[in-house]
Order: structure tokens, then sequence, then C-alpha cells
């Protein structure tokens, strides 16, 4: 198996902007027996999940659907459920996954119109506008977007753009693939207007990969009815029809759901807004570190950070594989790729999931030492101080067993220490 190692302590730590590590309390949900998914019972867990998943997409009125696939599945359900072959839809690329989206659409037969975005930007908000204002006959059927350019770590304003549909009352279906931004950074499905939103396991939701997840708004549920392109296994009805009782049309994976409903569990016993900010907050130590390090994301402008990966770019003279080359097989850790365009331009550190300040200063300290094995002049130390002290300085006490307060001996001997050291200036 690659990266099995028995001599070698330790594990393989993923720092890949998905698959991410899982939480324990999550593998272990997963590690059950084999489940009958036709018992009589089993709608006591699936009928509670499908309605607290909608709280992940901050979806009252929308309905999900968990798809045994993948995010790829995932578009293709959102567009074969609710348009018709040569249907105008339009869209932006602007890094593989968008890329990969527009080509899907383009494969299942829809007439798509594309606007090309550099690689490092995100959704060019007044250029939709202006094509939806000229759209007068409203020929455009869906707006199909990226929240999160994971080949980039560049985050577009889905609001923004919620809200230019609105403005301009067009009755376009507003698509968007948040495989890498959902349960990481804040997605409001219904203030911000999205009629499809599509996600997958292994993400922010930190499972394995083997789930689509989905929400479809009333507007797009209704569009089914007319929606012409061939479907079946991908068939939103026929989880319509068995999903209102519990179950579902063809066998699903049950280790997945019950590791869906501890993952859930745990993001919203953190809180959402609080694995929002932790999200942000290990992110930024990361940005410093970059910065530290003399080096640039490959998002172009701030306002497009993204708070679940950052995109490095290295000196023309190395290759970004060979620092992700390094990692892997002197320090065991995976990094993300750079994917097609940005192929050895970029390396890229995934900070979304089952995260905290001792894993990025693992990360980042373990990158330093890869780059420096490639050849880069990095300081040792560099970014790893930046993000260190930035974590400091922003840290909060973890309750634990009830009490944050260390023991008595460990108080006196601090508050001891500080006279000491008072004394000392
Ligand atoms: C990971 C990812 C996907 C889906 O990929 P699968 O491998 O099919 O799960 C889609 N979009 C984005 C933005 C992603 O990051």
């Amino acid at each position: 198996m690659p990266g099995e190692n028995l001599s070698f302590p330790g594990r393989n730590y993923l720092f890949a902007p998905g698959p991410t590590d899982l939480p324990q309390q999550v593998q272990n949900a997963m590690i059950c027996p084999q489940e009958d998914h036709r018992a009589p019972d089993f709608p006591e867990l699936v009928k509670p999940l499908l309605k607290d998943v909608k709280k992940i997409f901050k979806t009252t009125k929308g309905t999900c659907f968990l798809f045994p696939a993948t995010g790829t599945a995932g578009w293709e359900i959102a567009l074969a459920n609710t348009m018709s072959p040569g249907d105008k839809i339009l869209t932006t690329r602007f890094g593989q996954f968008s890329h990969l989206w527009y080509d899907l659409s383009c494969r299942i037969g829809l007439d798509v119109d594309l606007i090309e975005t550099e690689w490092g930007e995100g959704v060019p908000i007044s250029k939709f506008k202006s094509a939806l204002a000229a759209d007068k006959k409203h020929a455009i059927k869906a707006v199909v977007v990226c929240h999160n350019e994971t080949a980039t770590g560049v985050t577009s304003n889905i609001a923004a753009l919620g809200k230019v549909l609105k403005q301009l009352k067009h009755p376009a279906l507003l698509m968007v693939d948040a495989v890498s931004s959902l349960a990481s950074i804040d997605f409001r499905m219904d203030e911000w207007g999205v009629d499809v939103a599509v996600s997958g396991s292994q993400k922010g939701f930190m499972l394995p990969a083997g789930m689509a997840i989905l929400g479809f708004s009333p507007r797009a549920l209704a569009a089914r009815k007319t929606a012409k392109c061939a479907r079946c296994f991908l068939d939103i009805q026929d989880h319509i029809n068995a999903n209102k009782d519990g179950y579902f049309p063809y066998t699903p994976s049950v280790p997945m759901l019950r590791g869906l409903r501890t993952a859930i569990d745990l993001l919203l016993g953190e809180g959402l807004d609080n694995v929002y900010a932790r999200h942000h907050r290990l992110a930024e130590g990361v940005r410093l570190a970059v910065k530290a390090w003399g080096l640039k994301p490959c998002a172009k402008s701030p306002k497009w950070n993204s708070d679940t990966v950052t995109a490095i770019v290295v000196p023309p003279s190395v290759n970004a594989a060979e620092v992700i080359h390094i990692a892997y097989h002197r320090y065991n850790i995976s990094l993300g790729a750079g994917l097609s365009k940005v192929a050895g331009k970029v390396f890229r550190i995934g900070h979304l999931g089952d995260n905290n300040e001792a894993r990025m200063m693992a990360v980042l300290g373990t990158v330093e030492m890869a780059m420096r094995d490639a050849g880069m002049r990095i300081k040792p130390g560099s970014g790893v101080a930046a993000a260190g002290e930035y974590y400091r300085k922003t840290a909060k006490e973890i309750k634990k067993f009830g009490s944050a307060k260390p023991p008595r001996e460990a108080r006196t001997a601090t508050k001891k220490q500080k006279a000491k050291s008072k004394s000392k200036r």
C-alpha cells in the first residue's frame, strides 16, 4: 500500500486540501458491523441525518441529498436534474475544478457560455452582471460557479453573485460548487439565493471520499419536472421517493452515514461560526508564514484568500513537485500538488477539517525543511515563527474537564517566574 511502512513511526499526515484526516470520533463511528439498510429502524438514522445536514448548508427551505458518489457526480446531479440538452448555462473557469465542471457541462450536452478568468482570481461578478443583463430573453438557465477553487486557493463572493441575479430579476438557477468550502467557510444557501449547492464528503465533512452531498432549493427541485437530461443512478426523484420514509433507492454505504452523523455532531457541537473562525485563524497563520518565507500565494488579492487551502508559488528555478515529493518521502506528509496550468509552479497546503495550531505548526515546520531540501532559500524557522506568534496572540483557552485553570502549583510557579523575570529586566 502506498504510504504504508511498518518500520516508520507516526503516520502519513494529510495536508492536501482533501482528503483530510479523519477526527478520531468519526473514524470510531465508522467501525461498525454490516448493517441492513432496509431494517425497520434504519429511518431512525437517516431521517435526522437528512434534516441536520441542512444546517450545514444553512437552508431551511431546501432539500438535501446524499449520494454514494463523489463531488464530480455532484456536479452532474446538479445539472442533469434541472437542465435539458442544449440549455444555455453561464460559467467561468479559473482553476482545475471550475474547468472540470465546465467540461462536464459540455459533455452532458449543455450549451455553455464560458467567461475565462485568470487563475488566481475569483468569479468576476461585474462580467456576470453584464452577461446576465444582456440576456433579455432569459436564455441562460443556470449560473454555475465554484465557491472555493481548490487548485488556486481562491474563494469567490457568492453572496454578491446572488444579489446580481436578484437585482436583475434573472430567473437562472444559481449553482455552486461548495465541495472545498462547505463546513469550513461561511456558506448560506438560503440567504445567498443558491439553488443547488454541491459538496463531497472528504473535505470539510472530514469523512473518506465516497459521498456527494447536495442541497436543492425549492426552485431547483421543481426544475426536475421539466428537465430532460438523461439520468438514472443520479436521479433525485428516486431519492425523494425513498428518503421520505428514511431509506435510499439503492444500497448506501452505512459506515459513511454513521461517520456523517458524527461529523455533523462535531461541527454543530463546535458551532458553525466557531468552525469558520477557526479555519480563518489557522489560514491567517499559514499566510503569515508564506509572507515570512518571502513567497506569494497564487490568490492574486487578499480578497480572494481561501481559508481552506493556500496555493504557494515557488520561484521559477524550483519545481514545486520536488517539494511535495521530498515532503512525502522524507517527512511523511502529503501536500497538494499544482494541477494542470500551475503544475510544478505551486504546491498547496490544505488547512481544512480537523485542524488546530499544533497541526499547522507541524506542517509549516515540515514544509520549511522540504523547501530547503529542494534548494529554496528559506530562513529556517521564519514561517513557523510568524505563524506561531500569531497563534499565541490570538489563542483561546480550551475548556477541558470543566476547568481551564492550571493546577495550583503551576500557578504559583508562574507567578514566581514572572517576578523573577521582572526583577531581571
Ligand atoms: C475535491 C473537489 C471536487 C470533487 O472532487 P471528487 O474527487 O469528485 O470528490 C469538486 N470541486 C472542488 C472545488 C473540489 O475541491
